[in-house]
């Protein structure tokens, strides 16, 4: 069932379907390749095709090791076709469904070689904007690294964006999963490369727990969470570990590290988790169960009721009192580029508080989660994903170089 894409490649088999389209297995003149076809409606909207031309010169300079590399873009009749690196293996997404979590080794070098793949796109001046495990590739037949890990390749730049127009994200509501997006998305800032370290450092989490920070439950809830929550510290893990995870996650952009920056702290780091077995950690439950419900009520959210500033999401709580949020962004000092900036999301280990993953720590945890369920949801149904929304389709000011929209995700 061989077709030709273009006049110069030639599909043979399909290696799997995404939102986008169809990844076929391929043949070029320089040898074999992936062809990702898009999907019909997609490569018949004129506004798409135009952009996707735009974008052409972006997506085809990026050439490095970590990325899954793109060799041409092919409008053809009805055909819209992306060329890439073919990559023999599989998946992030299927790895992690496949082992819940991976050894902190293992997790530390996919994310290292994920974050020298990033730090080649930004120097480049590209944002990513998508970064999750969906889009990191494993290559089965690189050779194995620590951890017995395939080299990882991050895959999917532009992707995003050129399928996410504003009337498309109205017409067919794409919209996925807002785990990995950075506050200041959902704030209404434009997506800098900071949002990439964001959405990696979830990544590494997720890795090492089974599940990402501020995951589950409502939508609204978890573009909250992203904006007020303080992350819950992970057990077990070697602190160095932890206080780079947290810095990476700080609410201010401006407080994350760099890639090349996060890429060369991983790997010293490495020793550190060196033959480590994954982590014994339980997923905070997002549901509410009925007796905590009652335990501790949410709180009646008032109609009408101004709901500027700092919210607390934990009845009887005081705000974060440490939101060093988008409002107060800035420029990085040299300290902090040279990779000494302290995190501003601080783990909430307060002394009396319990270990974290303790029964007290997971029963609180979970009775944070339960709360923000129901409250959260509400306020940031109003607050969250109003913004988000606003921004997700907003191209305005995407400067050349982003060749990614600031859509959180395709499903
Ligand atoms: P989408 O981003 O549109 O949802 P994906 O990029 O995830 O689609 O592609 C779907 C599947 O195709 C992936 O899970 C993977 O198995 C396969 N695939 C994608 N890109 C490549 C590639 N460059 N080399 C080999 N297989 C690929
Ligand atoms: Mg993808």
């Amino acid at each position: 069932m061989a077709r030709k894409i273009g006049s110069r490649y030639t599909a043979h088999q399909i290696l799997g379907r995404g939102s986008a389209g169809t990844v076929w297995l391929g043949e070029g003149p320089e040898g074999p390749v992936a062809i990702k076809l898009l999907r019909e409606d997609l490569a018949s909207d004129q506004e798409l095709v135009g952009r996707f031309v735009q974008e052409r010169t972006a997506l085809l300079s990026l050439d490095h090791a970590r990325v899954v590399g793109v060799h041409d873009l092919v409008v053809d009749g009805n055909d819209l076709a992306l060329v890439m690196d073919l990559v023999r293996g599989t998946d992030l997404r299927t790895r992690l469904d496949r082992e819940r979590r991976l050894a902190p080794e293992a997790a530390v070098a996919i994310v290292a070689d994920v974050a020298d793949g990033l730090a080649a796109a930004h120097a480049a001046g590209i944002v990513h904007r998508d970064v999750k495990p969906e889009n990191v590739l494993l290559d089965m037949q690189g050779p194995l690294g620590p951890g017995g890990s395939h080299p990882a390749l991050l895959t999917d730049f532009g992707v995003a964006k050129l399928i996410d127009s504003p009337r498309r994200t109205r017409a067919t509501k794409i919209i996925g999963t807002p785990d990995y997006l950075a506050p200041e998305i959902i704030e209404g800032l434009p997506p800098r490369a900071a949002v990439d370290i964001y959405a990696l450092a979830t990544v590494l989490y997720e890795l090492l727990a089974g599940f990402t920070p501020f995951g589950g439950g409502h939508p609204g809830a978890i573009l909250r969470r992203h904006v007020t929550e303080t992350v819950v510290p992970l057990p077990g893990i070697p602190d160095e570990l932890w206080q780079l995870m947290v810095q990476c996650l700080a609410k201010a952009p401006a407080s994350r590290l760099r890639a090349s920056e996060l890429a060369a702290r991983l790997r010293e780091l490495q020793p550190l988790v060196a033959g480590m077995p994954p982590l014994d950690v339980d997923e905070p439950d997002t549901e509410p169960a009925a007796e905590e419900a009652e335990e501790e009520p949410a709180p009646e959210p008032t109609p009408g009721a101004p709901r500027r500033g700092a919210v607390p999401l934990v009845p009887r709580s005081s705000p974060d009192s440490n939101r060093d949020t988008h409002t107060s962004m800035r420029v990085p000092g040299p300290d902090e580029l040279a990779g000494g900036a302290r995190g501003t999301a601080r783990a909430p280990r307060a002394s009396g508080a319990a270990r974290p993953g303790s029964a007290r720590h997971r029963a609180s945890a979970r009775r944070r989660r339960i709360t923000l369920g129901v409250a959260g949801a509400v306020l940031a149904a109003a607050a969250g994903i109003g913004t988000w929304a606003a921004t997700s389709g907003d191209d305005a000011d995407a400067g050349p170089q982003d060749t990614n929209n600031s859509s959180p995700s395709t499903p």
